[in-house]
């Protein structure tokens, strides 16, 4: 993880390890899987500071996985905002990208929700629990696929963040995630 920032980190997992259920086996904190690389600042929006890109509203993220997937040569297609049930939408995220599994935990009412088809690959998934550089550990979240050609399916997802507190919005990860009929899996973001 090249764009972590150990000092902030380490302030994290002081205060924010406690009461968690996996805070023994990850302590580590997840950052942003896009921060080293560089980018032109065509976005009307986004801006960069720095090796990051800042936004204003949950709108940019998708801005920045439009971004993203072209630069992984899969074009994102789709995308869909996460809104817990109770109305929420800022959310503490952990996730594994080798296993393709990503559960997100609503700040207001704690309610946990296993992203997309995540659920099906829970059991062999090591969740790491993601934070932005800034220290901040809720985040609204927005998901992006990737369709096969003239196919309603997906071939990839990428799952992007904007901290509320500083605006870093950057993607945590993406994943093949092979599913038939992409409205099925955007309404279990
Ligand atoms: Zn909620
Ligand atoms: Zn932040």
């Amino acid at each position: 993880m090249p764009c972590r920032v150990s000092g902030l980190l380490e302030q994290t997992v002081a205060h924010g390890a406690a009461g968690r259920a996996d805070s023994e086996v990850n302590v580590d904190r997840r950052g942003p899987v896009n921060g080293s690389v560089r980018v032109r600042s065509g976005s009307m929006t986004l801006k960069k500071r720095g090796k990051f890109q800042y936004g204003d509203s949950q709108e940019d993220i998708r801005d920045e996985l439009l971004r993203y997937g072209k630069k992984n040569k899969h074009a994102a297609h789709h995308f869909a905002d996460a809104i817990c049930k109770c109305g929420g939408k800022l959310f503490g995220l952990s996730l594994d990208d080798n296993e393709g599994a990503a559960v997100r935990t609503c700040v207001g009412c704690k309610t946990e929700h296993a992203i997309g088809d995540s659920d099906e690959f829970l059991e062999e998934a090591e969740l790491e629990e993601c934070a932005c550089p800034c220290g901040g550990e809720a985040f609204e979240i927005t998901i992006g696929v990737s369709l096969y050609e003239d196919s309603e399916d997906v071939r990839w997802l990428y799952l992007g963040c904007r901290c509320p507190k500083c605006g870093l919005t950057a993607v945590y990860g993406d994943w093949k995630n092979e599913f038939n009929g992409y409205k099925k899996l955007l309404k279990r973001v």
